[in-house]
């Protein structure tokens, strides 16, 4: 078991900053210290343990290890799922791209290899040929060589009619299959259910915008938006209409924003809004707007018209300060989310309050 001491880990070690072999020998170190099974998956996590990111993930890990001593795999499971993995849907969509780029590179490979090959065959034709024409100053033996050599030639003209031919084909199922590439990139960070951002992309855009907001001196606001009684919408309406009530509000959100702003949903019904270049008032004014429209907005369920009733939401607001990273700004506007759901929902609590 490790002790608490070395538990920061979860940065690089002061020389190795970043060296895969260090990394590597870290997460190894890890997987024989909380005896977990020599699995890929756990030995990712361990590698991104080791190499401090994403610093969510790490905190997870150190808090389980802080409680219980260990961390088991099920626990690991999970966090990969959370952190590291990509859904069923981008996994397939990204393997089918990945084998049939493989299938159509395989068939190009080939057919430069024939034509190569067939290249040769008609310079060993053409060394034949001038063989021929040396040995024999025949006008008549001339005439027959160079008549086999147009009809050789003419052969080569039609192989790479055909090659050409081909290597358009493939040459335009490759711009397709490469599309289809950059489409799973773009989903690996988006959110399947509502369109917005993934926590994923969340966790890799936040510290960059709070090391601009620093660079540039303006101001940085983070906003954690939580749907009140969200249970209460799916036990009464079921799954389905609570995912769209998911989807409206984060439309809503997404609507409202403008710019370099981001809408990221961060897990479950819970929705983070970075504001760059906004001050703690324009962001409160902003959420202010939001909660308007969503109160003046009669959610119905499609079949029946059913009212689902007023839907609302809580915010909490913090600014970035110079002492803030990406994990105690969300834990700041976090407990000002909490600040506001304890004092009775459906309300914003700034820091700047
Ligand atoms: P509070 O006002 O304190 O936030 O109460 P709450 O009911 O919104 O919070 P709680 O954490 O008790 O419940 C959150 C619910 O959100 C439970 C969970 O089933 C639901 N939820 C999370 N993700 C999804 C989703 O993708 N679709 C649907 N339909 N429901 C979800
Ligand atoms: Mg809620
Ligand atoms: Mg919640």
């Amino acid at each position: 078991m490790l002790d608490t001491e070395n538990l920061h880990s979860g940065k690089p070690d002061r020389g190795g900053h970043d060296d895969p072999v260090a990394l590597a020998s870290r997460a190894l170190h890890f997987a024989e210290t909380y005896n977990t099974p020599p699995v890929p998956k756990i030995y990712e996590i361990w590698y991104a343990f080791a190499a401090g990111k994403p610093e969510k993930l790490c905190q997870e890990i150190r808090k389980l290890i802080a409680a219980n001593g260990a961390v088991s795999s099920y626990e690991l499971d999970q966090l990969h799922r959370e952190f590291l993995a990509l859904s069923e849907e981008q996994r397939r969509e990204q393997e089918l791209a990945g084998f049939h780029l493989d299938r159509e590179m395989h068939k190009a490979i080939g057919l430069v290899q024939r034509h190569i090959g067939s290249n040769d065959r008609f310079a060993e034709t053409l060394k034949k040929s001038a063989n021929a024409m040396t040995a024999t100053a025949n006008p008549a033996k001339l005439q027959q060589t160079v008549e086999f050599l147009l009809v050789d030639n003419g052969r080569m003209r039609a192989e790479s009619v055909k090659l050409s031919h081909s290597l358009d084909q493939i040459r335009i199922e490759v711009r397709k299959l490469g599309a289809q590439l950059e489409k799973a990139r773009q989903n690996e960070f988006k959110d399947p259910l509502t369109n917005v951002a993934n926590r994923r992309y969340f966790d890799r855009a936040l510290p960059r915008f709070i090391a601009d907001a620093f660079a540039t001196g303006s101001p940085l606001n983070l906003v954690m938006a939580d749907l009140d009684h969200f249970k209460l919408v799916n036990d009464t309406f079921g799954h389905q209409v609570g995912d769209d009530v998911l989807r409206y509000f984060a439309a809503l959100l997404q609507k409202n924003v403008k710019g370099r702003d981001i809408v990221a949903r961060y897990g479950g019904e819970e929705f983070a809004i970075i504001l760059p270049s906004t001050t703690s008032a324009n962001a409160k004014l902003l959420m202010q707007q939001i909660m308007a429209q969503l109160g003046r907005a009669n959610l119905v369920v499609s079949k029946g018209h059913n009212p689902i009733g007023k839907v609302t939401s809580t915010f909490g607001i913090a600014q970035a300060t110079r002492s803030d990273d990406a994990e105690t700004l969300i834990k700041r506007a976090d407990m000002k989310l909490l600040e506001a759901k304890q004092t009775g929902r459906n309300r914003i609590a700034s820091d700047a309050d």
